[in-house]
């Protein structure tokens, strides 16, 4: 297994790069240097971010609440 267990972000507040773990990716984490908090977020902009992947989870969750509507509205 050689995948990288963390990423490179840069600190927004102090400028300094820090590595974070990628299971904190879109969570509040705090600056080991400067203590301030920030949100983790992969800058690669390899479209894997897991704010796309909720997006798209609850896009499908609008689709099967739809559908389970119209289900309940039709008449047997
Ligand atoms: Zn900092």
């Amino acid at each position: 297994m050689s995948k990288p267990a963390f990423f490179l972000q840069e600190c927004g507040t102090c400028g300094r790069n820090l590595r974070i773990r990628v299971e904190y990716l879109g969570k509040r984490v705090v600056c080991q240097h400067c203590k301030s908090h920030f949100r983790a977020a992969d800058g690669g902009g390899r479209g894997d971010s897991p704010v796309k992947v909720e997006s798209v989870i609850l896009k499908r969750a609008d689709q099967l609440l739809a559908a389970a509507d119209e289900m309940r509205q039709r008449p047997r």
